[in-house]
């Protein structure tokens, strides 16, 4: 898959809520769906990153309008959901990726950081289902596409020493997916879980832990990682399937990463 593969705006008239959209996977991804033709609604808490990138959005001919909200925040996002409807409509296409990445030790009981993990990995993905389900809802009935699109991670499965409760939140995040899909795809919604592995973004610049630090600055180093547009260019293609075909589990990983 390349950058190149989708041109025009396949995704015109389509209006898509990206959380965790000021860098990153996230913000390649708003950037890459604003190309495609979509209006594009950004979540996270950094205002000033957001309204660069809705900046260079609009620069480009693109649609673009930044909500700053932190998702743990369970009104905050259903207000932003409000927002939405009363501006652009319902939102066909969410992409529910904020996400933030603590590695420790258990024995080092760092509650801290397991709390914020929880806190947003779970209860933030959660409140953004909880937000926008219903708009997906209204499309799907009304004939229209609807997608639910959740970053989980390869850490979901993969047995790595000192990420278990992060691991346990991606875990957490794929087999939602995998339950929501029972109900919601008779309704239409297509629910996909994303499983990315090492993808080149600052997500590991909140890793304190010197050993998980030190493997992901190795294969940074090392092999020729993920950059956010890949990620971005499969949630394009999985918006611009056709409607009955949904996409439900997709791990990508960079070709040379073996672990
Ligand atoms: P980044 O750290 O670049 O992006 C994380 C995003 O989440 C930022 O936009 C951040 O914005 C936002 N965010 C953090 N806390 C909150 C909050 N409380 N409310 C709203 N937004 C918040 O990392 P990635 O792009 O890599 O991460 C995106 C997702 O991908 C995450 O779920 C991560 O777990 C997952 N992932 C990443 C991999 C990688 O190798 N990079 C591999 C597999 C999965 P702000 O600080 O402005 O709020």
């Amino acid at each position: 898959m390349s950058a190149t593969v989708l041109t025009g705006t396949p995704l015109s008239g389509r209006v898509a809520v990206v959380s965790g959209a000021s860098s990153g996977m996230g913000a390649a991804t708003a950037e890459r769906l604003a190309t495609l033709g979509a209006t594009v609604i950004l979540l996270a808490r950094r205002k000033d990153k957001l309204d660069q990138i809705v900046t260079r959005i609009k620069a480009t001919g693109g649609t673009a309008h930044a909500i700053t909200v932190d998702v743990t925040d369970r009104d905050a996002v259903k207000a932003a959901a409000q927002q939405v409807t009363d501006t652009y409509g319902h939102a066909d296409l969410v992409f529910n990726n904020a996400g933030v990445q603590l590695i420790s030790g258990i024995e080092e009981l760092k509650t801290d950081d397991w709390q914020r993990q929880i806190d947003l990995n779970i209860t933030g993905l959660m409140n953004v289902i909880a937000a926008f389900l219903p708009h997906l809802t209204t499309n799907a009935a009304q004939g229209r596409p609807a997608d639910l699109i959740n970053t989980s991670s390869i850490a979901a499965t993969r047995i790595l020493e000192k990420f278990s409760v992060y691991s346990a939140t991606k875990a957490y995040i794929s087999h939602l997916t995998r339950l929501l899909r029972v109900e919601l795809g008779p309704k239409m919604i297509r629910v996909t879980t994303i499983e990315p592995g090492m993808v080149d973004t600052e997500l590991p610049d909140h890793v304190t832990d010197p050993d998980a630090t030190k493997l992901m600055a190795d294969l940074i180093h090392d092999i020729d990682v993920l950059q956010p547009e890949d990620i971005a260019e499969t949630v394009a293609f999985i918006a611009t399937a056709p409607r009955h075909v949904n996409l439900t589990e997709i791990t990508i990983l960079p070709t040379a990463q073996a672990i």
